[in-house]
């Protein structure tokens, strides 16, 4: 783990790449902070988290970072006892992650339940929907540091890694560590509510968009061309054929549309 700081004091706030090895766009927007280093009104915290499976160009070692909160320092895989010094580190503070995905493009931002911060923070960042994964919290970042997560967009792309650095400055600007004002939009906000499961196959395909709903008796996707058709109509999130071993995805309700306030004359 990779533990870096911009601006002097004790951080309150902290930016977080590499919980999966896979996934670079975050290291390329902490590695250019550290470049720049740019005057900062907060002291930052900045961390490369999974060093060895980023060197290995995988999502984890011995198992998945992200389901290994809060960890041990005795626990029996790297990332078990990674966990556990990552929590130590991000101890008090308000903590920024990216991840990416080979589901969908566009920006959009996971947290723990619509908290007073997440309404705060979440709407000021170029994200296109705000999604609630607190039926799925275990094991994950969030369940033991308070945390915003991005989807910074497709696993491996150029793009992914620009709004990874996109994203960092918002963060940064709405949490006052860097100066300026950030653009604040209307959010859609959706809550997880089932995982989408697949069976053994050796082709999977998936037929519909992340974020438009499917109506029920639809179908949505296919494992060796038998399809599965939705028994009620959902909201698919981090839909992908082959993104995950076990699962196409999730089933998400819609909860509401975070406006913007309109500003008093
Ligand atoms: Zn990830």
């Amino acid at each position: 783990m990779r533990v870096a700081q911009i601006g002097s004091g004790t951080p309150e706030i902290a930016v977080v790449a590499g919980v999966h090895g896979d996934e670079p766009c975050g290291v390329r927007a902490v590695e250019r902070l550290l470049d720049e280093r740019p005057t900062v009104k907060r002291p930052v915290k900045l961390i490369v988290a999974n060093e060895e499976a980023l060197e290995r160009q995988v999502r984890f070692v011995d198992e998945d970072l992200n389901r290994a909160f809060p960890g041990s320092p005795d626990a029996q895989t790297h990332e078990g006892r990674l966990a556990a010094e990552l929590v130590a580190e991000l101890d008090g503070c308000l903590t920024f992650s990216m991840h990416s995905t080979q589901s969908h493009a566009d920006p959009f931002a996971i947290v723990n339940g619509v908290s007073e911060t997440a309404k705060e923070i979440v709407p000021q960042l170029p994200v296109s929907a705000m999604v609630e994964t607190s039926n799925f919290a275990e094991g994950r970042l969030f369940s033991a540091v308070d945390t915003v997560e991005v989807e910074c967009g497709l696993q491996g792309s150029e793009t992914a890694a620009q709004n990874a650095d996109r994203l960092t400055r918002a963060f940064l600007t709405a949490v006052g560590a860097l100066p300026g004002d950030t653009v604040r939009r209307d959010l859609p906000v959706y809550r997880l509510t089932d995982v989408i499961r697949k069976g053994q196959a050796d082709t999977y395909e998936v037929f519909v968009d992340n974020f438009t709903e499917v109506e029920a008796g639809d179908p949505f996707a296919a494992a060796d061309g038998n399809e599965q058709v939705a028994d009620e109509a959902f909201y698919p999130v981090l839909m992908s054929p082959n993104g995950y071993r076990n699962v196409f995805g999730y089933a998400a309700e819609k909860l509401e549309v975070l406006e913007t306030p309109t500003a008093a004359d």
